[in-house]
């Protein structure tokens, strides 16, 4: 379980995120929605201590974020954000065994078993046919696949991913969501896309300027009159075999 209490963040003069609480519980997704520059990335390294508050407070299992040391933080958080690795010499193969980094030793190499759990974190994101190219020579949507790859490999109880979708064509946008959720373990997700949110998460906090505007469970918060005030956009809701659907209307009037 990850609970954030009061925590805050600004740049500069600006506060993006001002006293804002969320808990991610077990065996739960949890969603982070809201219109471009809301402060769901801010929120989300605010969560994983790439940012720390001066204020409030993370918990991890009901331990301290920042009392974690960084291998005892890895294995509990695993962490899948943009732009990552761009640059680097490591082939795709050696990018996962990364993930692997907590469990070992300090002088300890990877062995057969990590070798082998990498190849099977490869697999199951459809990616094991690139294990030997080059990371850096991938496109957008495969270097996605492996760095959640690398999150796999690493088995912390807990998953924090910043648009895994970004990039990734429509079958596998709902492949990876479909992975995560399967896995069973604490996951925040944000994400752009409300039909996905509505497929794949249990629970949303929804951030518009400066502070959460709804949390609850999906059912709860993606409700047109929620939503339509913070988008700027009609809403409808919809659905259809069981399953939640939203439309939207640009061109009507948001109530
Ligand atoms: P979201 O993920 O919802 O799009 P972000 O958390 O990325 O929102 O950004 C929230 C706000 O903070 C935006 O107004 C953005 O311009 C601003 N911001 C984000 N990163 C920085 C930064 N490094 N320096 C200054 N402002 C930033």
């Amino acid at each position: 379980m990850i609970e954030a209490a009061g925590v805050s963040w600004r740049y500069g003069a600006h506060p993006v995120i001002d006293g804002v609480s969320v808990a991610a519980r077990p065996g739960r997704m949890l969603g982070l929605i809201g219109p471009n520059g809301s402060g769901k990335t801010t929120l989300l390294r605010l969560l994983y201590g790439a940012l720390r508050s001066a204020t409030g407070t993370v918990t991890v299992d009901g331990d301290r974020l920042g009392g974690l040391g960084s291998r005892e933080a890895a294995r509990r958080l695993a962490v899948v954000v943009q732009e990552t690795g761009g640059e680097t010499a490591l082939t795709v193969g050696e990018m996962v065994l990364l993930g692997r980094g907590p469990h070992l030793g300090t002088f300890q190499r990877a062995g057969a078993a990590d070798h082998a759990i990498a190849a099977r974190c490869l697999a199951r994101v459809g990616a094991a046919h690139l294990g030997t190219r080059a990371f850096a020579g991938l496109s957008g949507g495969e270097r996605q696949r492996v760095l959640i790859a690398r999150a796999l490999a690493q088995q912390a109880t807990h998953l924090l991913l910043d648009e895994p979708t970004n990039h990734l064509d429509i079958r596998y946008q709902h492949e990876i969501l479909r992975l995560v959720r399967g896995l069973g373990t604490c996951a925040i997700v944000v994400l752009h896309d409300l039909n996905l949110a509505a497929r794949y998460c249990d629970d949303l906090v929804l951030l518009g300027d400066g502070g959460v505007v709804a949390a609850g469970t999906t059912d709860e918060v993606l409700e047109p009159k929620i939503l339509e005030p913070v988008y700027g956009i009609g809403v409808r809701r919809l659905e259809l075999d069981g399953e939640l659907h939203l439309l939207f209307h640009p061109n009507e009037e948001a109530t």
